[in-house]
């Protein structure tokens, strides 16, 4: 019989995994611990501190062997600090336990036979460089116990502020930012937000760094309508190389949501320049843009790649957000539609398109599961019997993966190709069985590695018709 756990058991066991949420992951007699703090491969001694029925969670007292692949972390914080959660691993393990992460979904739950997957599934794509790779960086500003402003960031879940304005994640110039604008507000006098009074200024820094332009933004979130002295902060932040824009947002709702809906110029522009491969972006403070610069133009190379594009081609980008992979496509494309529920993301996508002089690539706002279906409908209605207009068909779904009236959709409108890039490999894995069964197969796969020191990956995926290639497919 289980073996089951019960509170305050001291138990030894071997880390074999990691979890959702970076906490490790060992068995005794099929029981299933979940440790805090552990890597795989350390033997540990812990305290069961919650048991259910078949898992339970337990509490790290002791490392009796550490894992070969154990880390001294950069950061001091790495343990309290939410950000990041695999820091003590190093980082050719945390490549390796990404990539089998995508192959356990890929076999577990889209039920990708191993062989077809050991043909099919490239190595992951890591950073050479995995520290030091956001371009955006948003500080909390708080009171310290002295009552003196300061900058850092929330322990793991909670709103409680440990002060550090050097996180290995981001580019080294904050630090010198956040200082400049720690000491301005003493020698000023002016209060950082409180939390539960709802009072004080400044809430939150951020900070917008183009890797390929070196351009900066800072923007200062405050519970105000304006920032006194304004003037002579951006003297002392002028003084920064590469400063472009310094601007205000005003938030004064009693909210965990970082920005407020209006921005206010302080010096400089309102907005930076960055370009992803040779496509050039103008990055407002609200404005969405994928945050590790570098392993974003591997995934939308890799996509490109697998689009398989001559230039004669019609693309749909489902998801499309501000059209970064859109714009990417449209470069090899003959015309690409982009659709994207957020009318403001559209509207970037639109400006960004004319910004680069690109006239092939057209935006819809709307759900995704709504405007292909409704374009095929139409489409049907007017050419009875022709193939619609839709060689490629690519898709970047939220975490949820696609609605299953969109897959259904895709499958019926025949691509030859459908390239999926994912952000979860769990509902990835769901949405490639569904296509799997329906005239689609799996051709092509590789994890990239977007946020070195966390537990999560992103994958593309390549399927192809099955019409086009009958016999190379595994049955
Ligand atoms: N491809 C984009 C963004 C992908 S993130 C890029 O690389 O920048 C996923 C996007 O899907 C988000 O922009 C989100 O707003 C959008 N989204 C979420 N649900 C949607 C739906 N049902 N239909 C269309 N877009 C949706």
């Amino acid at each position: 019989m289980k073996k089951v756990m019960q509170k305050n058991d001291m138990v030894r066991l071997q880390i074999e995994d990691i979890g959702v949420g970076g906490e490790g992951i060992g068995k005794i007699d099929g029981y299933t611990l979940f440790v805090k703090d552990t890597v795989i491969g350390d033997v540990i001694e812990a305290k069961v501190i919650k048991a259910k029925k078949s898992y339970g969670y337990a509490k790290l007292i002791n490392i009796l062997t550490p894992s070969e692949y154990r880390v001294k972390p950069r950061c001091p914080y790495a343990r309290q600090c939410g950000g990041c959660q695999i820091q003590e691993m190093s980082y050719e393990k945390q490549l390796a336990f990404k990539e089998a992460k995508v192959r356990g979904n890929l076999t577990r739950i889209g039920e990708v036979p191993e062989e077809l997957l050991d043909r099919v599934m490239d190595p992951i794509i890591g950073m050479e460089q995995p520290f030091e790779y956001r371009n955006k960086a948003q500080f909390p500003i708080r009171a310290d116990r002295e009552g003196n402003p300061a900058a850092g960031f929330y322990a793991g879940r909670t709103h409680s502020m440990i002060p550090n304005t050097d996180c290995a994640l981001g580019v080294p110039v904050n630090k010198q930012i956040l200082e400049e604008i720690l000491s301005f507000m003493r020698e000023y006098r002016i209060p950082a937000y409180d939390e539960e009074k709802h009072a004080g200024l400044i809430r939150h820094v951020l900070i917008r760094y183009g890797f390929k332009t070196k351009e900066i933004m800072v923007c200062l979130v405050i519970n105000g309508n304006c920032l006194p002295h304004s003037k002579a902060l951006a003297e002392r932040l002028t003084e920064i190389r590469g400063m472009e824009s310094i601007t205000v947002n005003i938030n004064k709702e009693k909210t965990n949501v970082i920005m407020g809906p209006q921005i206010r110029p302080i010096w400089g522009q309102t907005y930076i320049t960055d370009y992803i491969g040779d496509i050039k972006y103008q990055i407002s403070p609200l404005s969405f843009y994928q945050v590790n610069p570098v392993q974003t133009e591997k995934l939308y190379g890799l996509a490109l790649d697998y689009a398989g594009l001559t230039g004669q081609e019609t693309v749909w980008d489902m998801y499309c957000g501000i059209g970064t992979i859109s714009l990417f496509l449209a470069q090899k494309a003959k015309q690409v539609y982009g659709v994207e529920i957020v009318p403001q993301a559209i509207e970037d996508a639109r400006n960004n398109a004319k910004l680069n002089g690109i006239s092939n690539a057209e935006f819809y706002a709307g759900k995704a599961e709504e405007v292909l279906p409704g374009y095929y409908r139409e489409y049907e209605k007017k050419h009875p019997g022709e193939r619609v207009n839709a060689d490629v068909i690519v898709v970047d779904p939220p975490r949820k993966g696609c609605d299953e009236i969109l897959l259904r959709t895709m499958a019926d409108m025949r691509p030859d190709r459908i390239v999926y890039v994912s952000c979860d490999s769990a509902t990835l894995a769901r949405d490639v069985k569904f296509l799997r069964k329906n005239g689609y197969e799996l051709e092509r796969a590789r994890a990239v590695d977007q946020f070195p020191q966390t537990v999560s990956v992103e994958t593309v995926c390549l399927l192809s018709n099955r019409k086009l290639k009958p016999d190379t497919y595994i049955k």
